[in-house]
């Protein structure tokens, strides 16, 4: 299809009004004073394109997903990963509910340490008050200080640890609002230097996890039977578990396809980055997110990570192509948002895995790289395809080679 196509394809399956429509065809931009308040020295705007992953079932509900990338192959991969999880019965996921975000409050060159321990101790329903009293909304919205942990680090460091139930927020405001206010007011009893009092980004307690189960048959290749290519990828996962320089690109595949929808969906893509190597390595060793295993003859895959996701606050409502994606997606829960995006990882994840155990990565890839190196070459217009089918039939990948086949065609 060609673009307007699918825009319109998307339209009459109401996923898109005539509103929506016209403004992704048109390109616009973001409103100039929308941009000006969302960061400092703003110069202009950086586009990327965006796109729409098909076939995913999650939980029993279709989505259409989109996804914002600069990279060839991941919306098509993402696509062939849920295919294959379509054909399986689709993916489960299930994100923790209620959750809570971490915020940590640090002090030093505390007298007597383990005095102020105690006495923040004592204080806690004093501490939860103060919390509640700093950020009222979120306790009105059923949020609000859960839990706290005081610890002594290194003999030194006097740590107040407090989760946070950030409710539809990713929280990051709230949560550091929180703990600055806390932080003075328990001050008296700490009598020590306030370090600092901020967000954590080890979202351990926004977890999500997604699973699928395949028939090994589903998800054979031309060249390779269904059985050999699950053995294959139980193999890889069992591989990327002891080496971490294979667990690094093992988890940079999910995150192609779980960064190209947080962006989409307006959220804070470096706290979900975060998040995820820093519970990737939760045991000492950088290890996959994702587990795959076979169970009673079919493959299982299994993704767990952190999706400190918002299905408010941020980003999400300045940006006018985020209130257009919230429609494509037809979602407005943080939970069943982190579900959807957990269920991508896995796909994105399968999808590489099957390429690079059976054809290897650069057979995929070829067609778009082809394309990028045609347009990066100098082709427009009608010369592109040319280009890049002559360089997909040389079979050489390189811009020295497109350039030569460009002037040839001119
Ligand atoms: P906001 O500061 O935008 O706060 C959330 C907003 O959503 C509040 O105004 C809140 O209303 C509103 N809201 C409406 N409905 C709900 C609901 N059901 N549940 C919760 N809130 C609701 O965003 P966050 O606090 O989520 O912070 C996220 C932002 O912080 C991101 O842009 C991130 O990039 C940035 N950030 C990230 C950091 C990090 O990751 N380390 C550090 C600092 C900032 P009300 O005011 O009534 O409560």
């Amino acid at each position: 299809m060609s673009r307007e196509q699918r825009l319109q394809e998307l339209q009459k399956a109401g996923y898109l009004n005539e509103r929506g429509r016209a403004f992704l065809e048109n390109n616009q931009p973001i409103p100039n004073e929308v941009a000006d308040g969302m960061i400092e020295n703003q110069i202009g705007q950086f586009t990327l394109p965006m796109g729409v992953a098909q076939h995913f079932v999650v939980n029993g509900t279709k989505y259409w997903v989109p996804m914002v990338t600069e990279e060839p192959s991941v919306i098509a991969a993402a696509g062939n990963g849920a295919r294959m999880a379509f054909m399986n019965g689709g993916i489960k996921a299930d994100a923790q509910w209620p959750r809570a975000m971490i915020g940590e409050i640090v002090w030093e060159n505390v007298p007597d340490v383990t005095g102020a321990a105690e006495r923040l101790k004592q204080h806690a329903a004093d501490i939860k008050a103060i919390a509640d009293a700093a950020h009222p909304s979120i306790v009105k919205r059923g949020g609000g200080l859960r839990s706290q942990e005081v610890v002594i680090v290194d003999g030194r460091y006097l740590k107040l640890q407090l989760a946070i139930d950030t409710q539809e927020a990713m929280g990051a405001n709230m949560v550091d609002t929180i703990c600055e206010a806390v932080a003075k007011a328990v001050q008296p009893w700490v009598n020590g230097e306030l370090l600092f009092a901020v967000l954590s980004n080890d979202a351990d307690q926004a977890l999500v996890t997604a699973t699928m189960s395949l028939d090994p048959m589903t998800i054979a290749t031309k060249q390779m039977d269904g059985t050999t290519i699950a053995e294959k990828i139980v193999s890889i996962t069992a591989f990327a578990e002891q080496d971490v320089y294979r667990a690094a690109t093992h988890n940079k595949g999910i995150m192609n396809g779980v960064d190209a929808v947080v962006l989409a969906m307006g959220n804070d893509w470096r706290a979900i980055e975060a998040g995820a190597h820093s519970y990737a390595s939760r045991d000492g060793h950088y290890r996959p997110l994702s587990n795959w295993q076979m169970q009673d003859g079919k493959l299982v895959g299994t993704l767990t990570m952190p999706m400190p996701i918002g299905s408010v606050g941020g980003a999400t409502h300045l940006l006018p192509v985020v209130r257009i994606n919230r429609k494509i997606v037809k979602i407005n829960s943080a939970k069943v948002l982190a579900e959807l995006i957990a269920g991508v990882g896995l796909a994105q994840n399968l999808a590489a895995l099957r390429a690079l155990v059976s054809s290897g990565i650069q057979a995929g890839h070829m067609a778009l790289q082809a394309t990028s190196l045609a347009i990066t070459a100098g082709a427009k217009g009608d010369d592109i395809p040319k280009v890049a089918a002559k360089l997909q039939q040389v079979g050489r990948m390189d811009l020295a080679t497109a350039k030569h086949i460009l002037k040839h065609l001119r």
